[in-house]
C-alpha cells in the first residue's frame, strides 16, 4: 500500500493523536524529498522502536540562500510516496511553504556558536532556516523520536543542540551515512552532477579517509592533516574547495592538535553543485 500523504497542519495532528490512541509510539523523519536510499535507511530506523512513522517532505525556503538551489531542487513527489512505502513509512506530511510559514511569521531559532562555522560560514542563514523548519515540524508532529543523517554532522549536532537547550521533548537519533559502492555519499544533489562529475566525486570520500590513515598512523597536527585533506580535494579534476577542516566533535570549533575527539568536514562543489561529507575521525 502507498504512504498516504497529507498537506495540513491539522490533518498530520489527527493522524498522529489517531496513532497514539492506539498506544503506538511516534518517529519522524525530516527530509526535504528527492528520496534516495539515506533517507530510506532513515525511515527503516525509525520504524523499529516506533509503530508510527511520519516523514515530512518539504523543500524549505528559509534555509537556501538567494543564490542557492531552492527553485531547482529536485522535487519527485511520486517517486518518493514509492520509497516511503517500501521503507516502512505509515504517513508523508508533505506541506506547501504557505501551510509552513504564514504570512507575519516574525519567529526565528537560531543556534549560535555551532551554526557559525563551516556551513554556516559559506550558507549564512541556512541552520537558522533548518533549526527554525525542524522546530516547527517537531511541535507539529510531536514525534517521540527524530532521526537524521550522519552525512549532515553540522546539522545533526545543531539540532541536538537546540533540543537540549529549548527542551524538546524528543530524542534525537543520528544514523549512519548512507554510500555507493565507490563511498560517494548519497545525496538528492548527486543527481545534477555530469558523468565526469560523478566519476570524480568519490574523490572526496577517499580523501576523507587518507585523512583516517594519516591518523592512524600517528599524525596528530591538525595544520598538516588539513593541508593534506586539501590537496586531495584540490586534486579532484574540476572541484573547488568551500571548506576542509578539522574540528571538534562537539563544538565544531577548529583544533591545533588532535586531542580531543574531532571530525574532518569537507564542502566541494564539483562545477555548480556542492556536495559535502565527513568522517568522524578515530585512533
Ligand atoms: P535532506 O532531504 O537532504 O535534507 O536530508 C534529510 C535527512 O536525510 C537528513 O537528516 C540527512 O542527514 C539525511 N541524509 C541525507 N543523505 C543521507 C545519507 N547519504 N545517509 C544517511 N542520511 C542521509
Amino acid at each position: 500500500m502507498l504512504t498516504p500523504i497529507v498537506r495540513t497542519v491539522e490533518e498530520v495532528q489527527a493522524a498522529v493523536a489517531r496513532a497514539r490512541g492506539l498506544g503506538l509510539n511516534i518517529g519522524f523523519v525530516p527530509t526535504m524529498g528527492a528520496l534516495h536510499e539515506g533517507h530510506a535507511a532513515l525511515i527503516r530506523a525509525a520504524g523499529l522502536p516506533s509503530a508510527f512513522v511520519v516523514v515530512s517532505i518539504f523543500v524549505n525556503p528559509t534555509q537556501f540562500g538567494p543564490n542557492e538551489d531552492y527553485s531547482k531542487y529536485p522535487r519527485s513527489l511520486d517517486a518518493d510516496q514509492q520509497v516511503c512505502a517500501a521503507a516502512g513509512a505509515n504517513l508523508i506530511f508533505a506541506p506547501s511553504a504557505d501551510e509552513m510559514y504564514p504570512t507575519n511569521a516574525a519567529a526565528f531559532v537560531d543556534v549560535s556558536k555551532l551554526g557559525d562555522a563551516l556551513c554556516g560560514a559559506s550558507r549564512p542563514g541556512h541552520f537558522r532556516g533548518v533549526c527554525t523548519v525542524v522546530l516547527k515540524l517537531f511541535n507539529i508532529v510531536a514525534p517521540d523520536v527524530a532521526y537524521f543523517g550522519a552525512k549532515d554532522y553540522q546539522q545533526a549536532r545543531i539540532i541536538q543542540q537546540m533540543v537540549s537547550d529549548l527542551n524538546v521533548p524528543v530524542i534525537v537519533k543520528v544514523e549512519p551515512t548512507v554510500r555507493e559502492a565507490d563511498g560517494l555519499a548519497l545525496s538528492s544533489r548527486n543527481r545534477y552532477l555530469s558523468a565526469e562529475q560523478r566519476a570524480a566525486a568519490p574523490s572526496i570520500y577517499r580523501a576523507l579517509q587518507a585523512t583516517q590513515d594519516r591518523v592512524s598512523n600517528s599524525e596528530r597536527d591538525v595544520s598538516i592533516l588539513e593541508a593534506g585533506l586539501q590537496t586531495e580535494l584540490a586534486a579532484i579534476p574540476g572541484s573547488r574547495i568551500d571548506y576542509a577542516s578539522i574540528v571538534d566533535a562537539e563544538t565544531l570549533q577548529s583544533l591545533v592538535l588532535l586531542v580531543r575527539p574531532a571530525v574532518a568536514a569537507v564542502a566541494v562543489y564539483l562545477g555548480t553543485t556542492r556536495l559535502i561529507d565527513n568522517i568522524v575521525l578515530g585512533k
